[in-house]
């Protein structure tokens, strides 16, 4: 059987195909950035996070939110943030490595930072104007605020694009109030900004729009879920009674939102250049 050129193995192929090892990416290849990365994150989860997995274990939020903090100061929320929105602009494998250790060690500490790094800010690296990426890139890069995204409903969990949080445009047409009810939104006990997915009118998809957290905006927590495992990771019900939000703060465009809800959760556009190779790395112990 021919082997199949690098452009043609994409997702798990390569377990079921003979492929050129050429193209097999190995530890071995890893440059010398990644390398010091790699170190760096090893020695992060060695100091911080292995030494207070009990803590972690008691529900110690604000371990978690601390860690994220240091993460931040660290550079370890920004690696495929471009250099110009404050990020350390590096690419999928880099990114890849400081996931691979940081999942390794704890999954409250791991959904933190993945809720921040993939669903927080991929939403804006990806759809953002500029003055978005401008206004707030900068701030989730460094951890000085933290993100999440408020998708899931009551009655509206796989099929995400059903959820019943309204926008209403203002008579004014200056900003859009927001009403509604998101359930299970990681981070939401410490988040300074929202993503939050609504609909406008009787559009047939969902709308974007980043919500930054305001007092006296109408945006109010439940408690924290008692969950199975992940007990420091923040996980809470967020409700929004008419919420203003700047019309500038619309997410791509109107009736776009269920596909940024997608592609966000995939981390497609950003992986496509390192999964026209194989990655193969050993998973962190
Ligand atoms: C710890 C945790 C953190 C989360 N963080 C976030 C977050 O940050 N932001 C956010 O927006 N959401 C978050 N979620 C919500 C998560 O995305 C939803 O739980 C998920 O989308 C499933 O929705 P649901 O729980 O309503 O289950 P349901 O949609 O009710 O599904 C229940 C079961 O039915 C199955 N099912 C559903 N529809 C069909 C069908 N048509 N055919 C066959 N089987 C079906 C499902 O596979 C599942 O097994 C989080 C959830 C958890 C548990």
């Amino acid at each position: 059987m021919e082997p199949k050129t690098q452009k043609e193995v994409t997702g798990g192929l390569f377990l079921i195909s003979e492929t050129n090892p050429e193209h097999v990416f190995t530890p071995e290849d890893f440059n010398e950035e990644q390398l010091m990365m790699k170190e760096a994150v090893i020695e992060f989860v060695d100091r911080e996070v292995w030494p207070n997995k009990e803590r972690f274990e008691k529900k110690d939020y604000a371990l978690t939110e601390a860690l994220m903090k240091k993460a931040g100061e660290l550079g370890f929320l920004s690696i495929p943030v471009p250099e110009n929105y404050g990020g350390m602009g590096m690419g999928f494998v880099s990114t890849m490595l400081v996931c691979d250790f940081i999942s390794g060690a704890t999954g409250s500490l791991s959904t933190a930072f993945g809720a921040h790094t993939g669903i927080g800010i991929l939403p804006i690296l990806l759809y953002g104007t500029e003055a978005q990426k401008q206004a707030y890139l900068p701030k989730l890069a460094s951890g000085e605020w933290f993100g999440s995204y408020c998708l899931t409903e009551p009655g509206a969990g796989s099929d995400a694009n059903s959820g019943k949080t309204k926008a209403v445009l203002s008579n004014d047409g200056t900003h859009y109030e927001l009403t509604g009810q998101k359930m299970w939104i990681s981070n939401a006990g410490f988040a300074s900004l929202f993503i939050v997915f609504a609909r406008i009118e009787n559009d047939k998809n969902i709308t974007g729009f980043i919500v930054t957290k305001e007092d006296n905006n109408g945006i109010e927590l439940g408690e924290e879920e008692h969950k199975l495992g992940i007990h420091a990771s923040s996980t809470r019900q967020v409700f929004f009674n008419k919420t203003k939000v700047p019309v500038e703060n619309m997410l791509g465009q109107r009736n776009g939102g269920f596909k940024i809800a997608m592609r966000a959760n995939t981390i497609n556009k950003l992986a496509k250049p390192a999964l026209e190779i194989h990655i193969f790395c050993p998973v962190s112990s």
